[in-house]
């Protein structure tokens, strides 16, 4: 018998697919909010037809292949256009988190050696600032036309996409290379130390994007509508724009409008099937449903993680408002979706909602091609029995290996170690508990801070809460909670410390309540504990 399999041996890139995408699906619509307002709209074929005329303008720039791009951009059709054009040419797309530190933004553009810089126009301020100390950036391209592109104090030539692209021809064959070549490159948020740069592979990418696309993950098909709001500069937008091209859908893209209005809006004018998003986005748009009594016409399903999406959002979207919940993992360093929340038939069937809220609020299964662990301070591996807790451990086929340009791998022993704490129970599901570094850590017991917040958010007072630990010189660490107020709502500490003492154990109420008009939300729609504790660290000086 031959060992060899007798199959082909094609790579896997992301030029495959847009070319399935625009050769049988080409009529599928993509609507893209532009930057200045108003909806565009044209067809998958016409995209990828862009998308060429791009690859040809990039080349000539001068761009070549092993060329980095950046992009500071919000998610639009030019974007998208970018992120195949710059990919399918074998140059690598480096999507920028808008909302980094100034420093952080130049730190990333010079350490990723980009040579050119894709830009939406509400940006500009942040080229002005930036555009003087990025030496090997040769082009920056506003996302606009010549009526929309501002001129930049500093900047001596500003090119516009449209005029960039207009006289460039619509023929381009893409290249075949090693489906193991860098397609893109983004940087973890750098809370802790300088941000570090995930490389993606075009084979980790296309992996990731079926693997969205299956009934058990997301349930992408011709038959939906699909709006990314996880941004594009986040984790390729958790690999949507790629899993919605290979599905055939409709894709609808929010541009620089994410609050709940617009994306309630949005989603009823575009028929929107499915959509993804961290939980403080999906904070914003049921407090709108919720204020105005309105209610979904076609959503169906919608994505999250991020962070812990909350028991009673998770409820409120599955019996409210008839919205099936899939509660993710992932990280950086994971391309994008690592575990995700499956309900089996038997669940469906058996189990009471409420069950079935309690298991999806949990982070679920790893996907095919992944695997977990948790393993305790000796790197043992833990029992899979649910209350086991250590850290998670993952490794699979779009787990990162190696930081770009970094000089030690951070596996242990094959497995990326991933700072959050983790249970799993035996029938595979997993649960975060918190990340390393927010852990509350009290007379030599830990607290979730995620069950915390989880529970707090259950009082129909409250909008979002956030917990810290906070330095006791008795118990080394204990629980302070923040709170925003549902509007219109006059929820007091104490009627929250009540609720709380019914629901988690005594020693876990949290010493304190700080009640916020809003939280400290990052670029990628997380809570900034960080800021809380530079500002609230040192409330509990006298033992209590
Ligand atoms: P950062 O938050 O540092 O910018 P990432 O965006 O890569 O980095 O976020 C990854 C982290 O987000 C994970 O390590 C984990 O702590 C948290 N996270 C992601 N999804 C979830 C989830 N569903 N529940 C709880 N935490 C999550």
């Amino acid at each position: 018998m031959l060992k060899t399999g007798l199959m082909m041996d094609m790579p896997l890139l992301l030029s495959g697919i847009i070319e399935h995408a625009a050769a049988q699906y080409g009529d599928a619509e993509i609507v893209s909010r532009e930057t200045h307002g108003p909806l565009f709209r044209y067809t998958t074929r016409e995209c990828a037809v862009r998308a060429k005329k791009l690859a040809n303008a990039l080349a000539g720039l001068g761009l070549t292949p092993g060329s980095a791009v950046a992009s500071i951009a919000w998610n639009n059709h030019r974007h998208l256009e970018a992120y195949y054009a710059v990919s399918g040419s074998g140059m690598v797309m480096h999507t920028c988190n808008p909302r980094l530190h100034p420093q952080q933004l130049i730190y990333i553009i010079n350490h990723a050696e980009d040579e050119a810089v894709i830009f939406d126009a509400s940006f500009a301020p942040i080229i002005k600032g930036i555009a003087a100390h990025c030496p090997k950036v040769r082009h920056w391209v506003c996302l606009a036309d010549a009526a929309n592109t501002p001129a930049i104090e500093g900047v001596a030539k500003i090119l516009n996409y449209e005029d960039l692209i207009a006289p460039a021809s619509e023929v381009f064959d893409w290249p075949s290379f090693d489906e193991r070549t860098a397609a893109a490159l983004c940087y973890t948020s750098g809370t802790t130390g300088n941000p570090k740069g995930a490389l993606y592979s075009h084979r980790a990418i296309v992996l990731n994007a079926i693997t969205i696309c299956i009934p058990g993950a997301l349930g992408l098909s011709p038959q939906e509508a699909i709006l990314p709001v996880v941004p594009m500069f986040h984790i390729n937008a958790w690999c949507l724009p790629y899993a919605t091209l290979i599905a055939g859908a409709k894709l609808v893209l929010p541009g620089p409008k994410l609050d709940g209005p617009s994306l309630y809006e949005l989603m009823e004018a575009e028929k929107v099937t499915v959509s993804a998003g961290v939980p403080t986005i999906w904070q914003g748009l049921i407090a709108h449903l919720d204020q105005h009594g309105l209610k979904f016409s076609t959503m169906r399903r919608t994505a999250t993680g991020g962070s812990a999406m909350p028991l009673a959002l998770i409820a409120k979207f599955n019996d409210q408002y008839k919205v099936d919940v899939r509660h993710g993992w992932g990280m950086t360093e994971t391309t994008a979706v690592a575990t995700m929340g499956v309900i089996t038939a038997q669940q469906q069937a058996e189990w009471t909602p409420e069950q079935r809220h309690a298991l999806i609020a949990k982070q679920g299964k790893s996907v095919f091609g992944i695997e977990i662990k948790v393993v305790d301070d000796t790197g043992a591996t833990l029992p899979r029995d649910g209350t086991s807790q250590g850290e998670l451990m993952v490794r699979g086929q779009w787990i990162l290996e190696r930081y770009f340009k970094g000089d030690a791998s951070p596996l242990v022993d094959g497995w990326f170690p991933t700072g959050d704490i983790a249970v799993i129970a035996p029938d595979g599901v997993m649960q975060i508990r918190d990340r390393t570094k927010d852990v509350i850590k009290t007379g030599g017991e830990w607290i979730s801070s995620i069950d915390l917040e989880n529970a707090a958010v259950g009082h129909p007072g409250v909008q979002m809460a956030a917990v810290i630990g906070v330095k006791h010189p008795k118990w080394d660490e204990r629980p302070l909670l923040f709170i925003v107020r549902k509007p219109g709502q006059e929820v007091s500490k104490d009627e929250i410390l009540s609720f709380l003492a019914e629901r988690v154990a005594k020693w876990w109420v949290p010493d304190d309540v700080v009640f916020l008009d809003a939280l400290p939300v990052g670029g990628t729609g997380k809570v900034q504990k960080g800021d809380l504790r530079k500002q609230y660290g040192g409330v509990f000086e006298t033992p209590n």
